[in-house]
């Protein structure tokens, strides 16, 4: 059936003001969601899931009772990366580690988006795990990119962000360990904020590294993310990382003047080598924004060169430990074969774990072993302090950090499968900010003549995501508007 796209293409915030209205229902909503998501799985995969019943449920049983304005996501459909836990769902992570695995408590983020009254329609598809940038590594089948399905949605949220290109849904919520919100956003033409870390909780999650993992949304819009945001932000007992500063109050965004908007552009970022397409599109947004007024500073971040090395020294590191519980006794898959204990860890992780995942390990459990210990894991938490250091300090003096995402657009598939470590260094961009735990936010800058979206993004103070929202408006105010993707074959 095709789908009514007058429905599909409304903002959450539009959404929200027709279902208030009664214009529409949350059934013939979600229904329209579901069927659009019929429509394009076939082109792009974005989900591992689809929870149509459960989801046309919930929906009957809150127009049961009525509208409720007090809920601020009241009948509205998200989707969720299959990290988190949901009731009712396998939730896989993406691996065949957990491919039975069915949940029996839910995300402190999903208690959250159900509480404000939001409607779960998909779990989306990832990089096993939530390690890589291109969704290649789901152990499932990868997901395409809406404007050429020859090509990555970027990941690991790459599910996340292909499923709102194709308006599958309106919000969708990822995880950003590394970039894995914000550069499948720039990837696939969306908005997505990588909140603070510990602004929203961790609790039922499936964990890669503790200690950089943060839950936030993507949508079609900065207004709409700051609607996501407000719903799951806060402290929650049951995860003892969750942040006790209080959250703000996002009701009410207003963008800033751009005169009053003082930029830092780290050079370490910014005079590294951009596929052409990717630098006149960033070069046309840093040209929109001092056209504005806005001042744009370059500055120097000198520690931001170590980011990649110290960032995959301790997310492997953490990932090992995290990955030590499925050993098919405790967790996971259990290999029927019969022999000794050690052979049924060995065959139960060799059959239940991919490529990328066994990497990560293997590397993490070196870093972590006596002797090498002093030499990788401390050298590398040593350096993130710098960059911590040097982002909270260039923050005293600008307003916000100003980046490129990636500096190639979305690649055919494939590109670097092979060679991992081209790869990690793509990430060079995102990696800094989940080092320093600071709220970054990815949106379109424009449209390269190749086709594809490119992302830029800002980065603010610790807990100060109201601000970098609303400076978020400011920008998206003055790039070109995306046009609808094209879905193109290559
Ligand atoms: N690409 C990075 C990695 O592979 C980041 C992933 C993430 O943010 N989850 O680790």
């Amino acid at each position: 059936m095709a789908s009514d796209t007058t429905l599909t293409s409304l903002t959450l915030a539009e959404a929200r003001e027709g279902l208030l209205k009664r214009a529409f229902s949350s059934a013939e909503l979600v229904r329209a969601c579901l069927d659009r998501t019929d429509e394009t799985e076939p082109k792009i995969r974005a989900c591992l899931r689809v929870l149509r019943d459960q989801a046309l449920a919930d929906a009957a049983a809150l127009d049961a009772a009525g509208p409720d304005p007090s809920r601020s996501l009241w009948g509205l459909p998200v989707t969720v990366k299959d990290v988190f836990l949901v009731r009712g769902a396998p939730s896989t992570a993406g691996s065949r580690m957990l491919e039975s695995y069915m949940p029996g408590f839910e995300a402190g983020v999903v208690t959250r988006l159900r509480e404000a009254g939001a409607v779960i329609t998909a779990k989306t598809n990832l990089d096993e795990f939530a390690m890589g940038s291109s969704t290649e590594f789901s152990a499932y089948h990868p997901t395409r990119n809406p404007w050429n399905l020859s090509r990555v949605p970027g990941g690991s949220s790459g599910g996340a962000a292909a499923g709102i290109s194709a308006r599958q849904a309106p919000g969708a919520f990822g995880t950003d360990t590394g970039g894995s919100i914000r550069q499948p956003a720039a990837l696939c033409g969306c908005t997505g904020l990588k909140p603070t870390y510990g602004r929203v909780s961790r609790y039922g999650i499936v964990a890669y590294g503790s200690s950089l993992d943060q839950a936030g949304p993507l949508a079609r819009n900065v207004r709409d993310c700051g609607m996501l945001l407000a719903a799951v932000a806060g402290p929650d007992g049951s995860d003892s990382t969750s942040s006790r500063v209080p959250t703000e109050d996002l009701s009410a965004l207003a963008p800033p003047a751009a005169r009053s908007l003082r930029l830092a552009l780290p050079r370490e970022l910014w005079e590294g080598r951009f596929e052409p397409e990717v630098e006149k599109v960033l070069g046309a947004a840093r040209s929109l924004l001092e056209g504005a007024g806005a001042s744009l500073e370059t500055v120097s971040m000198p520690s931001l060169r170590y980011s990649v090395a110290a960032y995959y020294v301790l997310a492997a590191a953490e990932a090992s430990t995290n990955l030590a519980r499925y050993d098919g006794v405790r967790y996971g898959y259990r290999t029927p074969a019969k022999g000794d204990l050690l052979s049924l860890y060995r065959e139960s992780r060799t059959a239940g774990l991919g490529p990328e995942a066994r990497r990560r390990i293997l590397l993490g459990t070196f870093a972590l072993s006596s002797g090498y210990y002093d030499a990788y894991y401390k050298k590398a938490a040593q350096v993130r302090r710098l960059i911590h250091d040097e982002y909270v300090e260039t923050l005293r003096k600008h307003d916000f950090i100003l980046a490129p995402v990636s500096s190639i657009p979305a690649w055919p598939f494939g590109s670097f499968t092979e060679d991992p470590l081209t790869q990690y260094q793509l990430d060079v961009m995102t990696l800094p900010l989940n080092l320093a735990g600071g709220p970054g936010l990815s949106l379109p800058a424009g449209l390269g003549g190749d086709g594809l979206p490119v992302g830029i993004q800002i980065l603010g103070p610790h807990f100060r995501e109201k601000a970098l929202l609303e400076a978020g408006l400011l920008l998206e105010s003055l790039f070109p508007r995306l046009p609808e993707p094209s879905f193109a074959e290559s």
